[in-house]
């Protein structure tokens, strides 16, 4: 097996761990159009503003035999063993690992594509934000963890701004009694005026219209949901109903088991945890191990339990709220500076954990 051409398309916190593992024992092909890590579980300190440390994919992948293709994926041959791109020719390859994550679904909402910006364009709420000669609104849709994140930091960067955080369901409520009622307390202090079970059904110039009535916005941040890329099954690769590509217990493709699937990419079911959410917390583990495997550092099954739901409710607050290993709610939660650092632990971790 040694000596494989592995490429690896994707380089978010599956793609990247992937590759730097499987580099030890193989010459590798990274392919993702950035040249920095895009790190978007820090996307809403981006929105507000604030300074990110967002290493370059160069730095990530030195003393490993990983070559970064600084272009994006046009199709996959996957009877050819071929993947084309944007910039140069096919890059043919003996194993490949898909990557490609996810990004905002906008759900035919009109307008929303247009007059919103979604999380992983963060850097332009800001600047617009930033610039404004006078605070304005900005209404954040979404009342998911992302969404909740977004509003708070953004409320506690710009006081002077009015943040509105709008959500067809309840904000946070997947999260245990306590740990909900953290997130709204936080949100109310900062000032968010949250707007519950109110459906966005058009954005305009003007902000949201939603099932309860219009929401007046200067801007517009889209933290509703998120959707696979499109490729995987464009490609043939069988996917499910969210289409995701479908994985067997070793995270390769049911119906091409020479295609490695990881990260948001992947509908992964875990015996006694069941489907896995999209997420960081999921994605860098599929990519560790994968990268392991095809680095000859583990054989086996891939496996996996949740422990840890965290949330950052702007610099100073946050919440750690403890799951059982298929992600349902503990009552017990932490809250405060404490949970504010263990959660930037967290990321700091993640970080770390790339090669
Ligand atoms: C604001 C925000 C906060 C979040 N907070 C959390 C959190 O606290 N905890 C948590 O678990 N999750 C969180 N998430 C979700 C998390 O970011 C995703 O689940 C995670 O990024 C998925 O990792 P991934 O490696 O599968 O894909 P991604 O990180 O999405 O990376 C995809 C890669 O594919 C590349 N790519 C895309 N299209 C192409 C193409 N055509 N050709 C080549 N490359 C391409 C991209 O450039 C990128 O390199 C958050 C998301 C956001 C937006």
């Amino acid at each position: 097996m040694d000596g494989q051409h592995i490429v690896v398309v994707g380089a978010g916190y599956a793609g990247l761990a992937a590759a730097t593992r499987a580099g030890r024992r193989h010459r590798v092909t990274l392919i993702a159009p950035e040249s920095h890590f895009l790190h978007r579980v820090r996307s809403h300190e981006t929105a507000a503003g604030l300074p990110g440390r967002r290493p370059s994919i160069a730095h990530l992948l030195r003393g490993r035999a990983v070559t970064h293709l600084q272009t994006r994926v046009t199709g996959l041959d996957l009877a050819g063993g071929k993947v084309t791109v944007e910039e140069g020719p096919a890059v043919g390859y003996d194993t490949l690992v898909y990557a490609l994550g996810s990004r905002t679904a906008w759900h035919g909402v009109p307008g929303a594509a247009e007059h919103a910006y979604p999380a992983e364009r963060a850097d332009e709420p800001a600047r617009r934000i930033g610039g404004a000669v006078r605070p304005g609104t900005v209404a954040v849709v979404g009342g998911g963890a992302t969404g909740i994140e977004l509003a708070a930091e953004l409320a506690e960067a710009h006081p002077r701004w009015r943040v509105r955080l709008v959500t067809a369901g309840e904000a946070g409520g997947w999260l245990s009694e306590r740990g909900r009622a953290h997130v709204l307390r936080v949100l109310e202090r900062l000032g968010v005026r949250v707007e519950e079970h109110a459906e966005v059904t058009a954005v305009d110039a003007g902000g949201l219209h939603t099932s309860r009535g219009p929401v007046g916005a200067d801007v517009v941040v889209w933290a509703a949901s998120l959707e696979p890329h499109p490729l995987a099954a464009e490609a043939g690769l069988e996917v499910a109903p969210d289409g995701r590509a479908v994985v067997d217990g070793h995270l390769r493709s049911v119906s091409h088991p020479g295609v490695y699937v990881v990260g948001d990419a992947a509908a992964v079911t875990v015996p006694g945890v069941g489907r896995l959410r999209a997420g960081c917390a999921t994605a860098q583990p599929m990519g560790v191990h994968v990268g392991n495997v095809l680095g000859g550092r583990t054989a086996g099954p891939f496996r996996f339990r949740y422990v840890l739901q965290c949330l950052s409710l702007g610099r100073r607050d946050g919440l750690v709220q403890t799951v059982r290993a298929d992600d349902s709610m503990r009552p017990a939660v932490l809250t405060g500076a404490p949970a504010r650092w263990v959660k930037a632990a967290i990321v700091n971790g993640v970080l770390l954990n790339l090669r």
